[in-house]
């Protein structure tokens, strides 16, 4: 799936090592971000099993589908693991076991197993707790290096282009879904491989944060909030903006000014060693003095990498300090149900000097057609 050259060698050995470092006897890692991010390898997820097995102190195992064998080795997976791979009338828990060891005691398991692996996995491994792997590869990819940045940074810019591209058309009698439709187009001219989502919420439909676009119409005088996503190579981008088309809602310059400085006061606030819940509490600060803490009804950001949503979460409750090289989300909100709403949210990656911007699409409240 990539292209850059990544030191898949290295992400293994120091997965390993932190799982000891964790407590765990084993790692299993199935498809999803955890493998691509391990070993470069993207399988379907399906009914047969396949997993990585990382131990503490020892080679990896990749556990195969025989027929995807041919697949593993494609991908250069075969290269960096020892290949196990079963044929349709085995049993794969079982060689899970029996690499892992029957007596393992604690085992981490990447949080996207099905559960119909998992709870075979735990029958096999009947003396093991199971704790998910994400306590330990949370970390490892919640820093970023030079490459992943890299890619981060141009998926950035290409969601900035499609919404640049975007708002020179008239939103104005066109419905949600349509808008959605182009913003989409849009993503994939400006260069990315995929569209992860598009959200488009008109008038009341911005109060609902997670707004599946519709057959809504945008009509003058709406306030429309787009929050949308492509992927390049692997890594995403999310954006949001919030713009009044012909004319501004009475109630809303207000509004997305209290947002816009809430977004501001979180950014000033990230700088290494910060706990992540920091950041937050400076944009909940803004939101509360201004008297819509109630209506701030979500976290005020997320990790994005391989996937949209991951470490390091940027919540209350979340101490976790920040490091050089992560990279989230920073997008406060406010929802007047029945109204409107206003979220605003930019990328931004963690520097020696404190936060960097990865989106440079205006925040101001532009009037559209
Ligand atoms: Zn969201
Ligand atoms: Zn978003
Ligand atoms: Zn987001």
């Amino acid at each position: 799936m990539s292209r850059m050259p990544t030191d898949h060698r290295g992400r293994l050995a120091l997965a390993a090592e932190a799982a000891g470092a964790g407590g765990l006897d084993a790692l299993i890692v199935g498809p999803s971000a955890d493998l691509v991010y391990l070993a470069g390898y993207d399988p379907p997820p399906l009914e047969r099993l396949t997993c990585l097995v990382l131990r503490p102190g020892s080679a990896p195992f990749l556990v195969v589908p025989r027929l995807e064998e041919p697949l593993a080795q494609s991908a250069g997976a075969a290269e960096l693991a020892e290949v196990r791979a079963w044929g349709e009338t085995e049993d794969p828990y079982g060689m899970v076991r029996g690499v892992v060891g029957g007596d393992a005691k604690r085992v981490g398991c990447s949080d996207r197993m099905w559960a119909a692996h998992l709870l075979r996995l735990q029958r096999a491994l009947a003396g093991a707790r199971f704790t998910p792997a994400s306590e330990v590869l949370g970390h490892l990819r919640a820093i970023k290096d030079k490459e992943e940045l890299g890619l981060l940074k141009r998926a950035a810019r290409y969601a900035d282009e499609a919404l640049g591209r975007l708002l020179q058309t008239r939103l104005e009698t066109r419905t949600e879904r349509d808008v959605a439709r182009h913003l989409g187009d849009l993503l994939l001219e400006t260069g990315n491989d995929e569209v992860m989502f598009t959200i488009v919420g008109a008038g009341p439909n911005g109060a609902s944060p997670h707004h599946e676009p519709g057959a809504r119409e945008i009509h003058f005088g709406d306030a429309v909030v787009m929050d949308f996503g492509g992927r390049i190579d692997g890594y995403c981008s999310d954006i949001t903006r919030t713009v009044a088309v012909g004319r501004s809602p009475s109630e809303l310059p207000h509004v997305h000014e209290v947002v816009m400085e809430a977004q501001e006061e979180a950014f000033r606030t990230v700088a290494p060693d910060v706990p992540a819940q920091e950041v937050d509490r400076a944009a909940r600060r803004v939101i509360e003095r201004a008297g819509f803490g109630d209506l701030f009804v979500h976290r005020t950001g997320h990790g994005i990498g391989l996937e949209e949503h991951e470490a390091p979460y940027i919540v209350e409750g979340n101490d976790e300090p920040l490091r050089l090289g992560m990279c989230f989300s920073i997008e406060p909100g406010i929802y007047l149900p029945g109204e409107f709403g206003v979220r605003i949210e930019d990328i931004v990656t963690v520097t020696g000097t404190g936060a960097r911007r990865l989106n440079h699409a205006s925040r101001d409240l532009v009037v559209v057609r």
